[in-house]
């Protein structure tokens, strides 16, 4: 997968990339919650954090769809 370039909205610096991570869903549902009528299970997201603020930015892990 790609790791792409993201700068953080308020530093306005690159976000280092972090992996991904599996997010529980119904654990974890401070920024999932509005998510759930579309996800079910666990969620694997690619994680970026800003050096600086430590902001987190997550993005939806995409699979190889056949
Ligand atoms: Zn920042």
């Amino acid at each position: 997968m790609k790791v792409r370039q993201i700068n953080c909205p308020y530093c306005n610096i690159p976000m280092k990339y972090r992996g991904t991570e599996k997010i529980q869903l119904g654990k974890s549902n401070i920024i999932f919650e509005h998510l759930e009528h579309w996800l079910s299970g666990a969620l694997t997201v690619s994680i970026y954090e800003c050096p600086s603020c430590n902001k987190l930015e997550f993005f939806k892990y995409k699979k190889n769809k056949g």
